[in-house]
């Protein structure tokens, strides 16, 4: 059978099929060859170095970190772990605590490396491709930036052991500075005002398929049809300075530093790593004024009076969205007459009006009894919020009044990588990704050569 032919016009000559070079640039090979040549020297230089280290520290007994006592020697051991150049190896020496059952190997506490794991720099580097890319297209980005092989399961091991290490230390950190006997901040250069925002959307969870247990002759009945996953909330919260918004172009503005915190979990939670993120920057003073900008979800409120000096905004764009449900029951939907008369009203509440419009819309009188709810809502609406709604005061003072930054921030935060097609995630998983995706994003990605890789069962 004859091929399809797309493009047949008798007029223009066939295309050229489009040529490579017959192979890279030369320069490129001149690269090539260097990193070859070099790569096995560097891994022969570096199992030097954890030559000698060995040797120094081998020969030291630890104190057993139970009983402080001296540790005595048992044995030493061959091990080995994979860097970024190739496999290390090292002689190991095993000392114990005959009391207490402790074990230590100084020299491996010394590198900070773990035998039989990937470790150092390029457990960090595995980390932040799973970061920013799934594990499978992460393990192949490894192989073309760092012309190292390994499996999508590599990838996530890696993830898994730093992302445990920066989830513990910033949920350690919420702890630190939830409890009122911590030392506290520095709060001498503490801004006087700080705006605060959250947002939030659900995660596609795992389901767990719980085992069943059977009695003697009993059939055990059809497990019931999942129709789908379940699902967990995934927030962040974003602080910045309405002193540092720039004005980029006429009427845009965008903030020149924003600090994030992510958790997988409740409005507590939230709340905690924001409070726990504001001490961290020295960003909560006796005088700063937290600005809270919210959606209209009560919780986030209700939250919010953990802050004594705070000033409480409803967003703008939430506001106006509540005006043109009614605005469409009344004069039907993508109406002109419906758009003329929302554009009034946000006008109005953008002046500071919300008074003004609350009075006239108790002056109408709806037709219909569905209007009628509609509009008693709309009136309930501002009526309860008409404190969060003084927006020409919030513009005067600088503090914005949309909560869109928080939801960029969300956006980039968790839609970018966690909620992919098909994307389902374990509890422990998102939440250890999510502390390093953070930890990227804050520009805080250093902090992880600090931490510990944790040791996984
Ligand atoms: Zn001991």
């Amino acid at each position: 059978m004859a091929e399809p032919r797309l493009t047949c016009a008798a007029s223009t000559p066939p295309p050229v099929r489009p040529v490579l070079s017959e192979q890279p640039s030369r320069f490129m090979l001149l690269e090539r060859e260097v990193e070859r040549q070099y790569r096995p020297q560097m891994l022969e230089t570096l199992q030097r170095k954890v030559n000698a280290a060995a040797e120094q520290t081998n020969a030291i007994a630890p104190v057993c970190p139970q009983c402080g006592q001296p540790m005595s020697y048992h044995d030493t051991r061959s091990v080995c772990w994979l860097a970024c150049w190739g496999k290390v190896q090292a002689l190991a020496a095993r000392y114990r605590c005959r009391s207490c059952q402790q074990e230590r190997r100084p020299l491996l506490d010394w590198l900070g490396v773990e035998p039989g794991r990937i470790c150092g720099s390029l457990a960090r580097l595995l980390a932040l491709l799973a970061a920013v890319a799934p594990y499978e297209l992460a393990a192949r980005l490894a192989e073309l930036l760092l012309g190292v092989r390994i499996s999508a399961m590599g990838i996530w091991r890696a993830a898994q052991r730093l992302g445990e290490a920066a989830a513990s230390y910033s949920d350690g950190l919420s702890r630190y500075h939830a409890d009122s006997r911590g030392s506290g901040a520095p709060t001498e250069a503490a801004p006087s005002v700080v705006v605060l925002g959250v947002d939030g959307c659900s995660l596609g969870m795992q389901v767990r398929a719980t085992r069943r247990r059977r009695r003697p002759n009993e059939a055990l009945p059809p497990l019931p049809v999942i129709e789908e996953g379940h699902f967990r909330e995934v927030k962040t919260g974003v602080l910045l300075l309405p002193s540092e918004r720039v004005e980029t172009s006429p009427g845009r503005r965008s903030v020149v530093r924003r600090f994030l915190v992510t958790c997988l979990g409740d409005a507590d939670a939230i709340f905690a790593s924001l409070y726990a993120q504001l001490r961290e920057l020295g960003w909560v003073g006796a005088h700063t004024v937290v600005v809270i900008v919210g959606d209209g979800a009560e919780w986030i409120w209700n939250r919010a009076s953990m802050f004594v000096r705070r000033c409480e905004i409803l967003d703008f764009w939430h506001a106006v969205e509540h005006a043109w449900k009614f605005a469409q029951l009344r004069y039907g939907e993508g109406s002109a007459q419906a758009d003329r008369w929302v554009h009034a009203l946000a006008e109005d509440l953008r002046a500071g009006k919300v008074e003004q419009v609350v009075a006239r819309l108790k002056r109408l009188r709806p037709a219909t009894p569905e209007l009628r709810e509609s509009l008693q809502a709309l009136i309930r609406y501002y009526s309860e919020n008409a404190g969060r709604m003084r927006y020409d005061e919030y513009l005067r003072l600088g503090y914005g009044i949309g909560s869109g930054a928080v939801e960029s921030a969300h956006k980039q935060m968790v839609h970018a990588r966690f909620r992919q097609a098909g994307m389902r995630w374990s509890e422990a998983g998102a939440r250890r990704l999510l502390a390093l995706r953070l930890l990227l994003l804050n520009d805080n990605w250093a902090l992880l050569d600090r931490l510990r890789m944790v040791s996984l069962a």
